[in-house]
C-alpha cells in the first residue's frame, strides 16, 4: 500500500485518544511529504542532525517528536523547535535540555524511558531507577522541561504475552507516578509505546503514542 494508504487506514483504525507518530528516520523528504499531504502532522526522528534538516525544509506546522537516544553535545540542534522528546534517561539530560530551552525562551516536553524489555541495553531508566529520580532530584526546579510522560520499548520477540507484560507495567507505573508527583499537572499524560509489530497490544495496554515506522514507509533505507 502508499505512504498515504498507510496513514488514513491507520487513522481510521486507532482508538481516538492515541495519537499517530511517523517514525521517518532514513527515510527520504518525498517520504515524509505524501505523508504530509495524507495528514500526518507528528513525525519522529532518531538522529537530531536529520531531523533538524528535514525540518528545515518541510513545512512548518510539523510538530517533530525526537525518539532516539540524546547526545548532549547536539541538544542545541533542535532545542528551539522539538516538540517532545521521547528517551530521557537521565536528570543530568533534563538539566542540559532544560538549560537549551531557557536560552530560546521555551518549555520542552520530555518523556522518561523507562528500560522494561527483556534485551541488555544501556538506555533507560529502571523502574526503581526512575522511581528514585522523582524522588530524590530537584527536577521541579528546572523550568524549560516539563515530565509529560513515560515512554517504552518492548522486547523484541514473539512471545506477545510477555510484550504485553511489559506493556501493562508501564501503565501501572505511569498510574503510580500519576499520584505521586503528577496529580495538578494534567500534562503528565502521555504513554510512547507500541511499534509497527505490537501497536494493537500497546494500544490495548494503555499507550496514548504509537511510534510507526516500517509499517507506514517500508523498509529504511540505511
Ligand atoms: C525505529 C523506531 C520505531 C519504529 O519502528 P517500526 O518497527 O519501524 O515501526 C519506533 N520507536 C523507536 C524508538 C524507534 O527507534
Amino acid at each position: 500500500m502508499s505512504i498515504a494508504g498507510q496513514i488514513l487506514q491507520l487513522r481510521n483504525s486507532l482508538p481516538q485518544e492515541v495519537s499517530l507518530l511517523a517514525i521517518s528516520k532514513y527515510q527520504p523528504i518525498e517520504a515524509l511529504q505524501e505523508a504530509y499531504d495524507a495528514g500526518q502532522r507528528m513525525f519522529g526522528e532518531n538522529h537530531i542532525q536529520e531531523m533538524a534538516a528535514k525540518a528545515a525544509v518541510l513545512p512548518k506546522d510539523i510538530e517533530w517528536h525526537f525518539t532516539g537516544h540524546v547526545q548532549t553535545n547536539k541538544i542545541k540542534y533542535m532545542a528551539s523547535f522539538v516538540s517532545l522528546i521521547h528517551a530521557v534517561d537521565s536528570f543530568r539530560l533534563l538539566r542540559e535540555i532544560d538549560k537549551h530551552a531557557a536560552k530560546h525562551n521555551r518549555t520542552i516536553d520530555c518523556l522518561l524511558q523507562i528500560h522494561i524489555a527483556q534485551e541488555e541495553t544501556k538506555y533507560g531508566l529502571t523502574v526503581e531507577e526512575c522511581r528514585q529520580l522523582l524522588a530524590t532530584e530537584p527536577w521541579r526546579e528546572l523550568k524549560h522541561i516539563r515530565i509529560a510522560g513515560l515512554m517504552a520499548m518492548g522486547s523484541n520477540t514473539d512471545d506477545m504475552a510477555q510484550v504485553r507484560s511489559e506493556f501493562r507495567r508501564m501503565r501501572q507505573l505511569f498510574d503510580e507516578l500519576k499520584v505521586a508527583y503528577f496529580a495538578d499537572e494534567p500534562s503528565f499524560a502521555q504513554l510512547s509505546e507500541g511499534m509497527t509489530d505490537d501497536y494493537l497490544i500497546a494500544i490495548e495496554e494503555g499507550s496514548t503514542i504509537v511510534r510507526i515506522g516500517s509499517m507506514i514507509f517500508g523498509e529504511r533505507q540505511y
